[in-house]
């Protein structure tokens, strides 16, 4: 049978045939795929010689090329033009993938091949690039439980599978929770302060349930504006309590138990891998890669920003009490005072902006920018297959003409899309005996779709986001490594976004939206004074801001550094962490850790200083080039070479020294978010 996925593909640049690929062709693919891997996994582990860097550990990282070009390519279908037939054929193969790669971290020979190089890499003559990859591949299987003795790996595999069951129910939880309330009312007085749009959605979701009037939900696009808009303070108090209360109410969706199970079980696995807490272990390869480092952060930043955060909340307050409120601010009027006092100090919003952001500027702004800063071009490819016709195809060359990488943009929702947007890759780059393997780099977005009258036109808030995603593009564009897992984006968790959020700071730039950013009817040139005003409406209640993420990051280490199992109670485990940035008055009934599903559920454990952590990195990193000049093509030069080329073949920590000349420091982040500002 003929099967395109395993067969070599005949297009421009060898890039994937979306065109003859059939959705039969997926399920066979994978089970070839996954049985060629296993045979090369075979080859390795019955080499007859002693065991070295190249018959071991990078013969490993080329194994399974078909699979992974599938795996690629599948997933990234089922992400970006997904139906139901894919959707199964992901049920169908999700287990099988899971088995063979649980069948190579505890595979003994293999293991035994890699510790041994693993425990001669000082000696045995190899680059920082070969070190580091024997590092890692040596760190997942130990993380895998590779090393564990038999008896112990029947209960790791047991809390493993434990803790995926545990993770996934907490989620469901907080589903269900978020789910089941809503604030009905037929009463139009309960609108009062509600912006149209809210109250649409309001009505529409009464009609979907069959029910007069209007319901509010949890829901961000319903809840959110309820809490900035609504001048009804007593609506406000009872969706921000059932906010605060989602699976701590003791009833069959509680998530107190779950909570305190996932943490034990993450501290048993730990420590039986040779740990002394969770943290400790999942830090191992980030750039702050031990607790101290993370705690020691988390308090320079505590340190900082409290005056700001105090500042913030003082000037709210203030405001609140000459509109007439009187008594405590409550948590549940935060967000209605802060939004009025935003309106009024910078009067901007979306709909004045969006005009002067059409996508097709966008676009070649930033495709330009890209020109500016490292000299490289991009040429549209009308003959490169793709999965969808609305998906652009750019192949892009250096400033030497050579051929760096193709790169794909889909930018418009369509049912068959995951929301939000995100960078992937088709393929991505290395070097194998001399031959320059250039990757494919994708960006997938939501962008609002051309009308018959009016182009589309993005928001500020998309703006960042397309630079963002630009960002983590040039990163897998621009890469020069020799092994695959180690290039282009392929780096520590909390060191990947800072190419990303580098390029959100041209958004703030006149220099550069000077360049293109016009009206679209008028041609008039974006006015200085809305560029000043984004900038400094971007500051405002910044130290509160900081002051909120870092008690989710302080909450987040202290879970996941107990040393002993937890056995008190969930509420005073969390007061204890929190308190010392509480500046409301506490609620009874309310938890933060029952819902806090980025640690308890998705992947974020132990990991979520990683947001502050690459804000300070980018701002420090594009303090360089305002010193510089943001268009000094020495610096972009150093940004390129020392981290855009590089990925993860050298320390993060040492790559950004190498092109900042110094440790980076939180000075330019507190400038940037106005953190620093006198009070008065
Ligand atoms: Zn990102």
């Amino acid at each position: 049978m003929n099967n395109p996925l395993l067969e070599e593909w005949e297009t421009p640049f060898g890039t994937p045939p979306f065109n003859i690929i059939e959705t039969s062709h997926f399920k066979p693919a994978f089970e070839e795929a996954i049985k060629s891997a296993a045979e090369e996994i075979k080859i390795i582990t019955e080499n007859s010689e002693k065991p070295d860097f190249e018959n071991t550990i990078a013969t490993l990282d080329r194994s399974g090329e078909s699979l992974g070009r599938i795996t690629s390519l599948f997933f990234n279908l089922n992400s970006a033009e997904t139906n139901k037939a894919l959707q199964e054929i992901a049920q169908a193969v999700s287990p099988l993938l899971t088995r063979f790669s649980n069948d190579i971290t505890l595979n003994r020979k293999l293991f035994s091949r890699i510790k041994t190089v693993y425990e001669s890499k000082a000696t045995s003559g190899l680059t920082t690039e070969q070190k580091i990859l024997t590092e890692r591949k040596y760190r997942s299987f130990i993380l895998g439980g590779a090393a564990l003795k038999e008896e112990e790996r029947e209960r790791f595999r047991s809390i493993s599978e434990e803790l995926a069951t545990l993770s996934l129910k907490f989620e469901e939880n907080i589903l269900e929770e978020t789910n089941s309330f809503e604030l009905h009312t037929t009463d139009s007085d309960s609108l009062a302060g509600l912006p149209e749009s809210s109250i649409e959605l309001a009505s529409s979701e009464a009609e979907k349930n069959k029910k007069p009037g209007w319901i509010f939900t949890l829901h961000f696009p319903s809840y959110v504006p309820f809490m900035q808009y609504s001048e009804r303070r007593d609506l406000r108090e009872r969706m921000f309590k059932a906010y605060g209360s989602r699976a701590f109410r003791a009833n069959s969706f509680d998530n107190r138990s779950n909570a305190v199970n996932i943490a034990n079980l993450r501290l048993e696995i730990a420590r039986m891998l040779g740990f002394k807490t969770y943290a400790e272990m999942v830090l191992g390869d980030r750039m702050a890669d031990t607790p101290e480092k993370v705690e020691k952060f988390l308090e320079e930043l505590y340190q900082a920003s409290k005056p700001a955060a105090q500042r913030d909340f003082e000037s709210v307050r203030i405001f609140a009490e000459n509109m007439g409120h009187t008594g405590k601010i409550e948590k549940y009027d935060w967000a209605f005072y802060s939004e009025k006092l935003k309106k009024k100090l910078y009067d901007i919003d979306d709909e004045i902006l969006k005009p002067y952001f059409s996508l097709e500027k966008v676009e070649s702004a930033i495709l330009g920018l890209a020109n500016q800063l490292y000299g490289i071009t991009f040429k549209r490819n009308t003959t490169i297959p793709v999965y969808h016709p609305e998906v652009k195809t750019f192949e892009v060359y250096d400033s030497d003409n050579s051929f760096l990488s193709i790169l794909y943009i889909d930018y418009h929702p369509r049912p068959g899309k995951n929301g939000g947007a995100w960078m992937t890759s088709y393929r991505d780059q290395k070097n194998t005996g001399g031959n320059d393997v250039r990757p494919f780099i994708s960006i997938v977005a939501n962008f609002t779709r051309p009308s018959e009258t009016r182009p589309s036109l993005l928001s500020f808030n998309e703006l960042t986001t397309i630079l963002h995603e630009f960002g983590h593009s040039l990163h897998g564009m621009l890469t020069k490594c020799t092994y695959e897992s180690l290039s282009g984006t392929n780096v520590a968790r909390d060191f990947v976004e800072l190419p990303s959020q580098f390029m959100e700071n041209f958004a703030f730039e006149k220099e550069w939206l000077d360049t293109w950013a016009t009206h679209y009817l008028t041609g008039e040139k974006i006015p200085v004074d809305m560029i000043t005003r984004i900038k400094e409406a971007s500051t405002f209640n910044e130290g509160y801001a900081c002051f909120r993420q870092l008690s989710f990051g302080f909450l987040d280490m202290a879970w996941h550094t107990i040393k002993k199992p937890v056995d008190k109670n969930i509420s005073d485990f969390e007061s204890a962490a929190m308190a010392r940035t509480e500046l409301f008055p506490p609620i009874e009934g309310l938890n933060m850790s029952a819902s806090f599903a980025h640690i308890f559920g998705g992947g974020y454990a132990a990991g979520y200083y990683g947001y502050k952590w690459a804000e300070v990195l980018d701002a420090d990193a594009f303090s360089y080039f305002t010193e510089t000049g943001i268009f000094n093509r020495e610096t972009s030069k150093s940004f390129r070479k020392n981290i855009l080329e590089k990925g993860g073949t050298d320390n993060p920590q040492d790559l950004y020294v190498r092109f900042r000349g110094k440790h980076h420091t939180i000075d330019a982040f507190l400038r940037r978010s106005g953190l620093t500002r006198k009070t008065g």
